[in-house]
């Protein structure tokens, strides 16, 4: 009795990792046992996934990722993962690999995006559009484009209409359309009046971005929404109460899900109390609020550019009751300092709405320098925007960096961006999960494989 007890709580304290507060289900399956490359780890049937057959990237510069320094090196790929790291001069790859030439570029992790709305709608699109869920999907075809062709091989989804952006998941993970793993929240769950529930609702609860929530029932019941649907996070925004949130944040940790709050004012310190794993934006906080997330190892996803644009474009948040701070480029960013000194993980995220999307891979690159602004060295932050983020997107065991074993996603650049950050705009080749899908800076997409027609029964034309 008391040994199976003990096995019992060994069992309890093996699926859930120190200073971590959720429950990872998956543990419980043998190790052997193949599950889905998300955070969602759900049991798969054994067989090969990706592409078969393998690829070389041939004599480049190899920054992998883990910390160590760019060196001359071959990258090989054994269908969707990394294979082997050759010296120079080996060719110890099968005759029939197909080699692409790398020399003088570099080769890294696939870069990893913290915070994109794929459906987002041109401010220019008339309101029938702008709702309509068809036009939402092929807006988020639309955004993968951008994304794959500047390197970035995942994208965190933060917010999108109905089911579209877990189509996209999936149709991506088919290689039926070309671009970056997609990482759904579903739909954003706020209070009503919250954040992104200011003004009339245009289309159906069930079809729009945002999930309005009343009450602990209530926010449990969104994220149990979000989950049915396929979520990998749980995305959240203040106004909320107390209750609410940590309803919502211990609903998330059972399922095993991570949670991320978009929150302002006082609202940030309710949920970090609650204990939700990540704060997005670089919303003013009390040093207090700061010092306890360092303590409950919060994370935290400054989008610190979007916010500069913000500023740029229209001077500040204007007409909204969610944003209520000082419009202030230098007061933003002393927050995200102040996050570096107590020590906080931050990660890389571009939230880019509307149809900034248009911009890429631009606003990436500058949220990688306002890193470098806040003291970390161009190789520290291009390991956070792969390494790091993929350990803040909760697939650290997967994606991240190149070593063997590890998903294939790559991205080859012309030059050298652990030198100079601006190179990383020359993406020439970039590989998703052992799939080729740019080449020579452009979406590439093979020819399509016709299926051989079904023999005429009875020899009849
Ligand atoms: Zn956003």
């Amino acid at each position: 009795m008391r040994t199976i007890f003990l096995v019992s709580i060994c069992f309890l304290v093996a699926v859930r990792l120190p200073g971590q507060s959720r429950t990872e289900r998956w543990r419980f399956l043998p190790p052997s046992t193949a599950v889905s490359d998300d955070p969602r780890r759900v049991p798969l049937p054994p067989g090969p996934p990706g592409p078969a057959g393998t690829i070389v990237l041939r004599g480049g510069r190899i920054f992998d990722g883990t910390g160590a320094a760019a060196r001359e090196g071959t990258l090989v790929i054994n269908g969707n993962k990394i294979g082997s790291i050759l010296p120079p001069g080996s060719t110890n790859w099968p005759a029939d690999a197909k080699v692409y030439d790398v020399a003088g570029k570099t080769v890294i992790p696939g870069l990893i995006d913290l915070h994109s709305h794929l459906t987002y709608a041109d401010p220019q699109d008339p309101r029938p559009v702008a709702a309509s869920m068809s036009d939402a999907a092929l807006r988020g075809a639309e955004h993968l484009r951008y994304f794959i062709e500047s390197g970035i091989t995942s994208v965190r989804d933060v917010a999108a209409k109905g089911d579209a952006p877990f189509r996209l998941k999936q149709w991506v993970r088919q290689n039926r359309i070309p671009g970056p793993r997609v990482f759904p929240a579903g739909q954003l769950i706020t209070g009503k009046g919250g954040h992104g529930d200011e003004g009339v609702a245009i289309v159906p609860p069930a079809d729009d971005d945002i999930y309005v929530a009343l009450g602990p029932e209530g926010w449990r019941e969104a994220v149990r929404e979000q989950f049915k649907k396929g979520a990998d996070l749980i995305k959240i925004a203040s106004e909320f109460s107390s209750d609410e949130v940590a309803a919502a944040v211990a609903e998330a940790h059972d399922l095993g899900l991570k949670v991320t709050c978009d929150c302002e004012t006082f609202y940030i310190q309710r949920a970090v109390e609650a204990g939700v794993d990540m704060i997005e934006h670089p919303l003013p906080r009390t040093d207090q609020t700061i010092q306890l997330m360092a303590e409950k190892h919060v994370e935290a996803d400054p989008t610190l550019e979007t916010y500069d644009m913000i500023f740029d474009l229209v001077g500040g948040y204007f007409g909204s009751t969610s944003r209520r701070f000082a419009f202030s480029k230098q007061a933003i960013f002393d927050v995200a300092v102040k996050m570096k000194k107590a020590g906080i993980k931050m990660g890389i995220g571009t939230d880019l709405v509307g149809n900034r999307f248009r911009f890429l891979p631009e606003p990436y690159i500058r949220e990688l320098k306002l890193f470098v602004k806040l003291g970390y060295t161009n190789s520290e932050v291009l390991q956070i925007a792969t390494k790091t983020n993929a350990e803040l997107l909760d697939m650290g065991d997967k994606l991240g960096t190149l070593e063997p074993g590890k998903l294939a996603d790559v991205t080859v650049v012309d030059g050298k961006p652990d030198a100079d950050l601006d190179d990383l705009a020359k993406v020439s080749l970039v590989i998703r999960d052992g799939y080729l899908q740019v080449l020579d800076g452009r979406v590439y997409q093979a020819r399509h494989i016709p299926l051989p027609m079904p023999a005429s029964r009875s020899g009849q034309n």
